[in-house]
C-alpha cells in the first residue's frame, strides 16, 4: 500500500444512524420519506419529528428478540405523546404509567386500563382511586403506606386489587449509566425485607399479590448485563412465590434497554438477547412458582429514541475569540438531555448534523447553542459543521425519548416545540 493511500474514515454515529433509519436527498436529511426543509416549511421550527415506521420496526425487532418470552409494555414517560404511544398499542403493547396524567394519555392512545401497570414511589391517593376504579391491570406497591392505601381503596371499591411488589434488588446490575439496584433507593422495597412485605400484603383480603416488579438500571447497552438482571429477576420472583405460598401471574423485569447516544457507544445486540432468552424460558419452565406467569419488559427509551429528530433553524452564525458559534431557535428548553443537563456526569454531544448540508465538508468544530440567555443552553460543544448561516437547519438525532416532556419548557418563556408524526409519507402535528 502506498504511503499516501487514503485510510477510510470510520463512519460517525450520526452517519450510521442516517444509514440505518433515515436517508439523504442531495444535501437534505430525509425523515420517514419527507425532506427536513419541507417539514420546516410546513410546521416551522423548532420541531420534533417522529417516524412511525421506525417506532414499529423497533417494537417488532424487540418482540422478535424476546421470542415469546416476554410481553412489551411501553414506559410512557419516555415519550408521552398519545399518538406515539398509540403506535405501540396498535402493535399489541401494554403501557407502564406513573401518574394519573400518564393514565389519561395512555387511554387516549387506545390502551385499556386493564393493560396498564402503575409504578411510582409515591402515588397519590386520588391517582390510585381513579385508576383502580377504572379496572387498572396492576398496581406496583413501593411502600408500606401504599399497601395501606390500596387495601383501603379495595375495601371502599369492594373489589380485589391485583398488586405487584416492586423490589430493589441486592445485587447491583453493572453497566447501566444510572444504577438503581443494590443501593439505597426511593423505589420499591429492599429485597432484604421481602418476607415482611409479603406478610403485610397477605394480611389484606382486598389485595391479591399477583406479581413482582424489578427495574435495576437505565441506558444498558450490554445484552449480557440485561440478561443477568433478568435471570436474577426470575430468581427473586421465585422466592416471592414461595413466600406468598402461591404461583405468580406476572413478572415485570423492567426497562432500561439502551440506545447509542455518543461516539463509541455500542448498539444493544438484539441477536444476543434472542439467544439468551432460551435459557430464561428454561429457568422459568423448571419452576412451578413462576411457570405460569406472564413476563413483562417495559422499555421506554429503546422504543422511541431512534424514531425522533429535533429540528432547529440557525438564527445566528458568529465567532467569538476564534470560536465558531451556531445559534439556533431551539435548545435546552425543548431538549434538556441533548444539552447534557439531564443528570449526565460528563457532557457529550448527541449526534448532530447540518440537516440541509449533509454532504458539505466540515469547516471544523463549532459550538451549537440555543436562544436562551444562559450558557447551559448549549447542545453541541465541538461539533463538526460545514459553513453555516441563518436559515440553515440543524438536526439532533436520537431525540425521540426523554425529549420535550423531560425539558424545562417554561424556562425563558419560549414557545413550546411542535411535534410531528410521519407515517408512510403522510405527516401531521400531534
Ligand atoms: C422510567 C421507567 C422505565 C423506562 O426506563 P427506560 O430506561 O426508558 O427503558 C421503566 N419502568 C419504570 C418503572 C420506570 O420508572
Amino acid at each position: 500500500m502506498s504511503s499516501d493511500a487514503i485510510t477510510p474514515r470510520t463512519a460517525t454515529l450520526a452517519e450510521r444512524l442516517i444509514a440505518q433509519y433515515f436517508a439523504a436527498n442531495k444535501d437534505q436529511l430525509v425523515v420517514g420519506g419527507i425532506r427536513v426543509d419541507e417539514l420546516a416549511k410546513a410546521y416551522g421550527t423548532p420541531l420534533f419529528a417522529y417516524d412511525a415506521g421506525i417506532l414499529r420496526a423497533t417494537y417488532q425487532a424487540l418482540a422478535h428478540a424476546l421470542d415469546g418470552f416476554a410481553e412489551i409494555y411501553f414506559s410512557i414517560k419516555a415519550n408521552p405523546n398519545p399518538n406515539v404511544a398509540q403506535v405501540f398499542v396498535d402493535q399489541g403493547a401494554g403501557i407502564e404509567i406513573a401518574s394519573i396524567g400518564e393514565f389519561e394519555k395512555a387511554k387516549r392512545a387506545g390502551c385499556k386500563p386493564s393493560h396498564m401497570l402503575f409504578a411510582g414511589p409515591a402515588k397519590g391517593e386520588h391517582e390510585l382511586r381513579q385508576t383502580l376504579s377504572e379496572d387498572l391491570g396492576e398496581v406496583h406497591l413501593e411502600s408500606f403506606e401504599e399497601i395501606e392505601h390500596v387495601a383501603g381503596l379495595a375495601r371502599e371499591l369492594k373489589r380485589t386489587c391485583p398488586v405487584a411488589v416492586r423490589v430493589n434488588p441486592m445485587a447491583a446490575a453493572q453497566g447501566g449509566a444510572m444504577r438503581m439496584g443494590g443501593k439505597a433507593a426511593a423505589f420499591g422495597f429492599d429485597e432484604e425485607i421481602l418476607p415482611e412485605v409479603v406478610a403485610e400484603i397477605k394480611r389484606h383480603n382486598g389485595l391479591k399479590l399477583s406479581g413482582v416488579h424489578m427495574f435495576a438500571g437505565t441506558q444498558i447497552l450490554d445484552a449480557d448485563v440485561l440478561l443477568t438482571q433478568w435471570v436474577h429477576g426470575l430468581k427473586i420472583a421465585s422466592a416471592v412465590a414461595e413466600m406468598a405460598g402461591h404461583a405468580l401471574e406476572t413478572i415485570d423485569l423492567g426497562g432500561g434497554l439502551g440506545v447509542p447516544y455518543f461516539e463509541g457507544d455500542r448498539t444493544l445486540n438484539l441477536a444476543s438477547i434472542r439467544i439468551g432468552v432460551d435459557a430464561l424460558k428454561a429457568q422459568k419452565e423448571a419452576d412451578a412458582g413462576i411457570r405460569g406467569a406472564h413476563v413483562i419488559v417495559e422499555p421506554g427509551r429503546f422504543l422511541t429514541a431512534s424514531s425522533g429528530v429535533y429540528l432547529m433553524q440557525v438564527r445566528v452564525a458568529k465567532s467569538s475569540r476564534e470560536e465558531r458559534f451556531v445559534i439556533c431557535d431551539g435548545g435546552m428548553h425543548h431538549h434538556l438531555a441533548a444539552s447534557g443537563n439531564l443528570g449526565q456526569v460528563i457532557k457529550r454531544d448527541f449526534p448532530i448534523v447540518a440537516a440541509n448540508k449533509l454532504t458539505q465538508a466540515t469547516l471544523g468544530p463549532a459550538t451549537i447553542a440555543g436562544p436562551l440567555c444562559t450558557p447551559l443552553d448549549t447542545v453541541g460543544r465541538k461539533t463538526q459543521m460545514p459553513q453555516m448561516k441563518a436559515g440553515d437547519l440543524v438536526a439532533i438525532l436520537q431525540s425521540g425519548a426523554y425529549g420535550l416532556s423531560a425539558s424545562p419548557t417554561g424556562f425563558l418563556s419560549q414557545a413550546v416545540a411542535k411535534e410531528v408524526l410521519i407515517d408512510d409519507g403522510k405527516h401531521c402535528q400531534i
